[in-house]
Order: C-alpha cells, then sequence, then structure tokens
C-alpha cells in the first residue's frame, strides 16, 4: 500500500508543472528569466517568450504543454515588450530579441537614444544568461504575437533578399512561422502554413535570437500570431508537433 501511494505521489509530482526563477540583476534592476517545466519535461525542445507582453502566445503554449512535453523560458519584468534598466541614475530600454550580437545591442540602445559602451556589455551579459538557459535545447521555438497587418505579416518575407517564403491565402496574413532550418521550412510548407526561411549569409543582423541560432546552428523556428489568435497559435503549435519530434 505505501509502495502504492509513493507510485501515485511520484506520477502526480511528474504530471505537475515546476518553475524556477533567476532574478538576473541589470545595472540596478531587475529581470525575471522564468523557466516552467511541463509535465517532466524533456529539454530538447524549448519554448521562449522574450516579448513579456506577447501573452497569447504564452497562454496558447501553455494550453500545449498541458498534454505535451516541453520546457517553457519567459522573461518577466513589468508586462511591457521593452525591458528597462537604471545605472547611475540614468534610465535605459532596449528590444530583448536585439540583443545577440554586438550589431544588435548596439543598435536597439541606439534606437533608443541610451546607448553607451557600459550598457552595451550589460545587455551582452542579459544575452548570455538567457543563451545559458538554451544550452540544452534541440530545438528553439520562440512565441511572439503581432498587430494586425503592417509592421509585421508574413507579406514582409516576399521577395525580400535572404527569404524563402510560402504563403497560404486563406491564412491571416499575421499568423505565419519563420524558421533558420530548411527541412522545418519544407515541412511547414507541405502543411500548406504561411511561413518564411531565413538564409543567414543573406540577411541583415538585427541581433535577433533567429540571427544568433542560424549563426550558431541551433535549430530554431518562430511562431507568430495576431495578438488574442490563441486557438490558430494553438493550432500552430499542434502543427509544428510533426518537426518537435525530431529534436527529442
Ligand atoms: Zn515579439
Amino acid at each position: 500500500m505505501r509502495n502504492f501511494l509513493i507510485l501515485i505521489g511520484i506520477c502526480i509530482s511528474i504530471r505537475l508543472s515546476a518553475q524556477d526563477t533567476l532574478r538576473y540583476k541589470i545595472g540596478d534592476s531587475t529581470v525575471c528569466i522564468i523557466t516552467e517545466l511541463h509535465k517532466g519535461a524533456r529539454r530538447g525542445v524549448v519554448f521562449l517568450n522574450l516579448h513579456e507582453d506577447e501573452s497569447t502566445s504564452v497562454q496558447a503554449c501553455r494550453t500545449f504543454l498541458s498534454n505535451n512535453n516541453g520546457t517553457l523560458i519567459r522573461l518577466h519584468q513589468h508586462g511591457e515588450r521593452l525591458i528597462v534598466f537604471t545605472r547611475k541614475g540614468k534610465l535605459y530600454r532596449f528590444d530583448p530579441n536585439r540583443i545577440f550580437t554586438p550589431k544588435g545591442r548596439k543598435a536597439t540602445l541606439k534606437y533608443f537614444d541610451n546607448y553607451d559602451r557600459v550598457a552595451a556589455k550589460k545587455l551582452k551579459g542579459f544575452a548570455n544568461a538567457i543563451i545559458k538557459k538554451l544550452r540544452k535545447a534541440r530545438l528553439v521555438v520562440a512565441l511572439h504575437n503581432n498587430t494586425e497587418g503592417a509592421p509585421l505579416s508574413i507579406l514582409n518575407y516576399v521577395d525580400k533578399k535572404g527569404y524563402r517564403v510560402n504563403v497560404n491565402s486563406s491564412i491571416n496574413i499575421d499568423d505565419f512561422f519563420l524558421t533558420t532550418r530548411k527541412k522545418i521550412y519544407k515541412y511547414l510548407k507541405s502543411k500548406k502554413m504561411n511561413v518564411a526561411w531565413e538564409l543567414f549569409h543573406k540577411t541583415n543582423d538585427d541581433g535577433s535570437l533567429s540571427i544568433y541560432s542560424n549563426k550558431n546552428q541551433l535549430p530554431y523556428v518562430n511562431i507568430e500570431a495576431l495578438h488574442g489568435h490563441e486557438t490558430e497559435q494553438l493550432q500552430m503549435l499542434e502543427v509544428l508537433k510533426g518537426v518537435m519530434k525530431k529534436y527529442r
């Protein structure tokens, strides 16, 4: 009987998700890097949410993970897209998906008019902390949400240098995949998805995680969906299952 109860206890603890929070100090501020382990997750597939305000993607992912193994890593600070920090009384802002290369770090700090060399170093440290969390990942699934139409949709990649694109006109243009892998592109194309394949040697270095992943041969796919398109984003995750099983 006792062994039976212990067994039940183990099963329950495996099914429940666990959470680990790294409180990362940047300047005089803090950003949480939260790791959620779902159903005794294997670390092969890591889902990553960098923009905290894109909560539809996190909800869709959690629903997906209630039936599937996986690790979800997300940033938590003020619930906004941008990360802010102070240093020596000065306020800095940056886009956390522009910090994975030196060029990107400089550009995002300059864009918000707060570039200096020390701040760029702080961003590098933060990027490395995120990358360290991905060290066991065999596939990174980035989770993003966007707004209606411009500035970002699958149409951005049509005829753009460095991309191959498949557009399905019956799917909303804001719901699309972007990957660094030809195999993943071909698979999603065969499933008639909106999908763009980013060819590293021909694309501009904006410091985003896709650029980093391409450079470091880390398989990467981004699931972009319109804010509120939770059902659609969940369906996209289901379609991606055919890819995920190869990266367990
Ligand atoms: Zn985003």
